[in-house]
């Protein structure tokens, strides 16, 4: 029998660690991706979860947790940039390993780049299914015909666009932006505590990461603001405003920011799409089904690649009844944590000062609970 191919759009967390898990079920794995190479950025991420267990399976956990970053608590500081509580961030009961992301996209990408053909600096712009496979265009390869196609291109995905439909039908907008920096190092004195002011509306993160610190602006802008995402003179603009009153350190994080040719500045929004396959064409990680804010974005493409390779293996030649059970059993993830977002957005960037008031007592009670929980953990 044909060793079926898969064509995998976007090689970012989802797309290696599906390339990795097919590869082992015995498909061929191709992936494309438009970067020139594998990104970097200092960018911090969280494995953990439902990744915990897939990274075990890969073999890769001794590798994370020797590129982990140091950062073990959160300060929240109050409008003057005093600090008014410390939280843990990591937890024996809850097993976390915080990496750049990019740390993680390239042991991702060297567990799988002897059994997976990678097509850097290229894209698809056509897709074309019958019956029996997908007609794939590219934008600088020669066409070529695959058994099936995966959209792991992120947030803003081409796939998904193609086959699906324009992004506004699937991303609802948060009403927050999300901008970072990257800092030189010396500006972080303790490599071990991430650092967070609030005041209300903006949220100004500095957070140490492994080697390059990174400056974190989440906030709602006083009044609706335009948006273009290539736009970078207008995200300038857009972050001096919002930061214009705000103490503490945020004019020398702002000045950063507008300094960098290129920081990285988006809409937060949630995708959710109603079927994440159409014929032969199936959607994965923040293509399928993306949470801004809580964290758990690329432990979600790690544990949804695993779910969508085991389901394949497991209805072998029969996609459809493949992808139904990979949707189905991945939305039981997906869907709690979207619900959890709009909430959450409300609570962490609050508008007032009540309530921050709020956020801070909240914030109190889970520091207490973690506390709780590190003790019974340390005395079983
Ligand atoms: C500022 C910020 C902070 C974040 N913090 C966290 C965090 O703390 N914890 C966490 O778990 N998650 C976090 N996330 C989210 C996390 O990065 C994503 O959820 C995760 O990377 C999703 O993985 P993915 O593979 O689906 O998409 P991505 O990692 O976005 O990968 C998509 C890949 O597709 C490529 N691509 C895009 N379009 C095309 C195209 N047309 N053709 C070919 N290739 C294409 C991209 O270059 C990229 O390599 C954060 C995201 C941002 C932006």
């Amino acid at each position: 029998m044909k060793t079926p191919e898969v064509l995998i759009v976007g090689a970012g967390i989802a797309g290696p660690a599906l390339a990795y898990w097919l590869s082992r079920n015995g498909y061929r794995p191709t992936l494309v991706e438009h970067a020139r190479q594998l990104r970097s950025g200092g960018s911090a991420i969280v494995v953990k979860g439902p990744a915990i267990p897939v990274a075990e399976r890969m073999g890769i956990l001794p590798q994370l947790r020797e590129l982990a970053t140091r950062t073990r608590s959160l300060a929240l500081l109050d409008p003057g940039g005093s600090r008014i509580l410390r939280l843990p961030l990591t937890s024996e009961r809850a097993p976390t390993i915080e990496v750049t992301r990019a740390d993680l996209s390239e042991v991702l990408h060297r567990s799988t780049q002897t059994e997976a053909e990678f097509l850097f600096d290229d894209t698809v712009v056509a897709l074309d299914q019958d019956e029996g496979g997908v007609d794939v265009t590219f934008r600088r390869s020669a066409p070529r015909r695959f058994d099936l196609v995966v959209g792991a291109d992120g947030m803003h995905s081409a796939v998904r666009r193609l086959v699906f439909g324009p992004e506004g039908q699937f991303a609802s907008d948060l009403g927050l932006y999300g901008a970072t920096v990257p800092l030189e190092s010396d500006v972080i004195e303790d490599p071990t505590e991430m650092t967070m002011l609030t005041v209300p509306n903006r949220m100004l993160v500095l957070h140490p990461s492994r080697v390059t610190p990174l400056a974190i602006f989440t906030f709602r802008p006083a009044r609706p603001a335009p948006h273009d995402r290539k736009n970078t003179a207008l995200h300038k603009r857009t972050v001096a405003d919002a930061y214009a009153d705000v103490r503490w350190r945020a004019p020398e994080l702002v000045a950063a920011f507008l300094d960098h040719p290129a920081p990285f500045f988006d809409r937060l929004t949630t995708v959710r799409v109603p079927s994440w396959s159409r014929g032969r064409v199936v959607l994965l990680g923040d293509a399928a089904g993306a949470t801004a804010l809580l964290g758990d974005g690329s432990s979600m493409a790690m544990a949804g690649a695993y779910a969508l390779a085991d389901e394949l293996a497991a209805h072998r030649g029969d996609h459809a009844r493949a992808f139904a059970a990979y949707e189905s059993r991945l939305r039981r993830e997906v869907d709690p944590r979207q619900r959890r977002v709009g909430p959450l957005s409300r609570l962490l960037v609050p508008r007032t000062r009540p309530g921050l008031a709020v956020r801070n007592a909240v914030g109190r009670a889970v520091g207490r609970t973690s506390r709780i929980a590190s003790r019974d953990a340390a005395n079983p």
